[in-house]
């Protein structure tokens, strides 16, 4: 089969001098695993390199770079989920774990249950031989600077950017980050990873490591990966609500073209129309077709064309 790999950066109101930054972190992520897939390996490799990369990039709210929470620390939230076997690996509100989409991948392969927290999910992480880092090594000085602001004045979505100065870099923490893969076996993995909402009260968990919420996989259906407002998304259980979609696409219509996007549409529309809140999705079908839809004004994103070629757009 051919692979497929989709990606995202969070779906916000991403400032325009802040697109290319963006985009280049999707393709950065394509670049380390497109290869993976293309040389026969699986898509569990590819999606957890993907997020990897992901949370490496400090324009992202997720990893290195996320968002303070309302006492000024970084609480990283994961999932990592297979389509073929249904088995997920979470993870929610760990501090001392630089990349907790790995930690997912432990979970999922290593432990007999699917999600851990806190203090429980960093002493699996030791168990299974994984660094703890410093929790200062998740903050950066952007959204240090951020947390102070929005704590005295309320979030907004300006002070988390910094314009670099003529002809350096700019910087903003924009989003949720997630990927979704199907490898040359068929084999389709979806996850998600984020440092959630700035501010949030410690202890908050959002959608991003909940099953069926901020991503799903069933390889009868296809892959999701969610980004937005954690509290709406849970209400409408997102992604299964796209799976469920896709699934009931192929019972009545076969596989046309532009179902995914038609799943992925129609999944934005249901979280808008009852819960009133906003959000994006990427998404793969199970003949692995794209698909993605938002509802808020940007959405950073990237895919591998048929032909090779890398999309990426915000
Ligand atoms: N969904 C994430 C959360 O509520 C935030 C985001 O996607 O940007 O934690």
């Amino acid at each position: 089969m051919k692979p497929s790999i989709i990606v995202h950066g969070g779906a916000w109101s991403i400032p325009d001098a802040a697109v290319a930054a963006c985009r280049a972190g999707c393709q950065a992520a394509l670049a380390v695993a497109w290869p993976i897939l293309e040389r026969g390996g699986s898509s569990l490799d590819a999606v957890e390199a993907a997020i990897v990369s992901l949370e490496e990039h400090p324009e992202f709210d997720a990893g290195i770079g996320s968002h303070l929470n309302a006492a000024g620390r970084v609480a990283l939230d994961a999932i990592l989920m297979e389509g073929q076997t249904l088995k997920a690996g979470a993870v929610a509100v760990v501090e001392r774990i630089r990349n907790p989409i790995r930690l997912a991948r432990k979970i999922l392969q290593s432990s007999e249950h699917l999600m851990l927290v806190g203090a429980g999910a960093e002493k699996f992480a030791v168990e299974q031989g994984m660094a703890l880092c410093d929790p200062e090594e998740l903050i950066t000085a952007r959204e240090r600077r951020a947390w102070q602001q929005c704590s005295v004045h309320g979030h907004r979505d300006e002070f988390h950017f910094s314009p670099g100065t003529p002809g350096s870099p700019s910087s903003v923490a924009t989003g949720t980050v997630g990927a979704v893969a199907m490898d040359s076996q068929g084999r389709i993995v979806a996850g998600t990873s984020t440092g959630g909402t700035c501010c949030k009260r410690p202890g908050r968990v959002g959608d991003s490591p909940l099953i069926g919420c901020g991503c799903y996989a069933d390889e009868q259906a296809g892959g999701i990966s969610c980004t937005g407002w954690g509290e709406a998304i849970m209400k409408v259980v997102l992604a299964k609500t796209a799976a469920d979609l896709l699934r009931a696409g192929y019972e009545s219509t076969g596989e046309p073209e532009g179902a995914a996007f038609r799943a992925a549409q129609k999944s934005i529309e249901i979280l808008a129309v009852r819960t009133q809140g906003t959000g994006g999705l990427i998404l793969l079908d199970r003949a692995g077709r794209v698909g993605f839809a938002h509802s808020t004004p940007r959405m950073a994103y990237g895919y591998v064309a048929p032909d090779g070629s890398f999309i990426t757009s915000v």
